[in-house]
């Protein structure tokens, strides 16, 4: 397994990326910026998926998949659209190699140019309306409620593992409403799903709010978002909602026959999170002996290790073990039982450590002769001997009690790392030596947004939802500024 990990407090960076490739979450490829996700990090991945995926459905929403590629005159329909996702779209130009006469290799048959070039999908809005046209007529066709789960493709120019990649694994919900009312309700209900995930899943606290036009999706009308704290202070959003107004049903003439038989264009949402929320996971709870995993998205929540001298003793232990497994697996709690004879305890406790695993029993020959185990939980490394006939009401205890510390501890240094100032002075000072969310008031012009942004690095998180709305002045102008809204360094 290799020597320690760097220590988040030398290198949070360092730290970062050597635990995603040692827990085996994830691996980088030959493609810059795209990665190879490992076994155990998928499985996390499908855990998350499979939680979203219930949200959904109980909200009314259905899955389908739209292709991958896309005609490029697609995405120029939609003005803004097309100048957001321009700079980092793949194209597509040809669809043949051959054979270099000189014998230099394989490349591109100039023959087999396609007539109109495709773009790899950087998000599916333009198919999925040009779709939608041929789907919506009346209004009685909507709303059209509709996710698909793919994956897209950014040309992303600095890449990290999870945060931010090239191709990225999503969901993207695509709606379409008669009213903008109901639309927005729509946007809406879809950030307080993501931050209801976020929060009890994740154990992740978010802020919702709004971005401000600069940081809005390229094509929306608003863009709502949930914004999560990493443990070195800077933000990350962690899932956006947008709701498009028409623009989409204006670009691809999406019109419905109202009740009252008029034409009109449908309103429209768009939603997604991603594979960041993988690097939230980690960046929220993980410390310096490795991943620490909320139990409800553990791909393996217990694991019992056997600890004796021959085959006799693994025998007795496995005997005792096994109907314990048994009635755990009975209860829905994921078990490993690691008898493998090649590793050593020790290498064991260190590997589950790294990996997160949320609770991990030990048995060896005293323990079965007291009639106990020995269970240490992941999250404050706690141990403790416990009673056989009570372990399982132990282990169902901690599932619960470490879901609530882990998010309990993220809140804290949450609420410690907001911090309220009034002077461009003070903002910078923070900024330095604290990080976190700084709450302060703003104009409300892309003037002082890109200027704070060009001189310190931060930017206007989001509007949040809830917080203070009592007017003030500007802390770079001293112009009005309707309320406070939250900066931060993010990733
Ligand atoms: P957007 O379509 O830009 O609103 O992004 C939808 C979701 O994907 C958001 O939750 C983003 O945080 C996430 N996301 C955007 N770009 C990337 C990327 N390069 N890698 C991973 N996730 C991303």
């Amino acid at each position: 397994m290799g020597k320690k990990l760097t220590k988040r407090s030398e290198d949070y960076s360092k730290w970062y990326n050597e635990l995603v490739v040692k827990a085996d979450l994830a691996e980088n490829s030959g493609v810059r910026g795209c990665m190879v996700i490992k076994p155990y990090g998928y499985a996390i991945w499908e855990k998350m998926q499979a939680a979203l995926d219930k949200k959904f459905k109980e909200t009314g929403h259905e899955n389908a998949y739209f292709p991958l590629l896309i005609p490029k005159s697609y995405l120029s329909k939609e003005a803004s659209h097309v100048e957001g996702f321009a700079k980092e779209c793949a194209v597509v130009t040809h669809y043949r190699l051959k054979n270099a006469e000189d014998g230099s290799g394989i490349i591109v048959d100039e023959d087999a140019k396609l007539e109109e070039e495709l773009i790899i999908r950087p998000t599916s809005e333009t198919i999925i309306w040009d779709t939608y046209r041929k789907w919506i007529q009346s209004y009685r066709d909507l709303p059209l409620l509709i996710n698909q789960w793919a994956n897209v493709v950014r040309w992303e120019m600095r890449t990290r593992l999870f945060l931010r990649t090239a191709e990225f694994l999503w969901q993207e919900g695509h709606t379409a409403h008669a009213t903008e009312k109901e639309a927005i309700e729509e946007a809406e209900q879809m950030m307080d799903v993501y931050a209801d995930f976020a929060e009890n899943h994740m154990a992740v606290p978010v802020i919702k709010g709004v971005k401000t036009e600069s940081e809005r999706f390229a094509g929306a009308v608003e863009t709502y978002c949930i914004e999560a704290l990493m443990q070195d202070g800077k933000a990350l959003q962690a899932g956006t909602s947008h709701f498009l107004g028409q623009n989409f049903a204006k670009a691809f003439d999406v019109k419905f026959a109202s009740k009252e038989g008029k034409q009109e264009y449908v309103w429209a949402t768009s939603w997604g999170v991603s594979t960041r929320l993988m690097g939230a996971l980690v960046m929220t709870h993980s410390d310096d002996n490795g991943l620490v995993l909320p139990p409800k998205l553990a791909p393996i929540q217990v694991v019992i290790v056997p600890i004796y001298k021959g085959l006799d003793q693994l025998d007795a232990i496995s005997k005792k073990v096994d109907p314990l497994v048994k009635e755990l697996r009975a209860k829905g709690i994921s078990v490993k039982y690691d008898d493998r004879d090649t590793y050593k305890p020790g290498f064991k406790f260190n590997e589950y450590e790294l990996k997160g695993v949320p609770v991990r029993l030990a048995i060896g020959q005293r323990d079965m002769e007291n009639g106990t185990y020995e269970v240490a939980r992941r999250d404050t490394l706690e141990k403790e001997t416990v009673p056989m006939d009570e372990v399982i009401a132990k282990i169902e205890f901690l599932m619960e009690d470490m879901q609530k510390n882990i998010f309990n501890k993220a809140l804290d240094y949450r609420k410690e790392h907001i911090t309220e100032v009034d002077s461009y002075g003070e903002f910078k000072k923070v900024l330095e030596e604290k990080g976190g969310f700084i709450s302060a008031h703003w104009d409300g012009t892309v003037a002082t947004e890109d200027r704070i942004k060009e001189e310190t690095k931060a930017t206007i998180r989001c509007i949040p939802i809830e917080g203070d709305t009592t007017p003030g002045h500007c802390m770079v102008t001293g112009d009005p500024s309707a309320r406070r809204v939250l900066f931060a360094k993010a990733y």
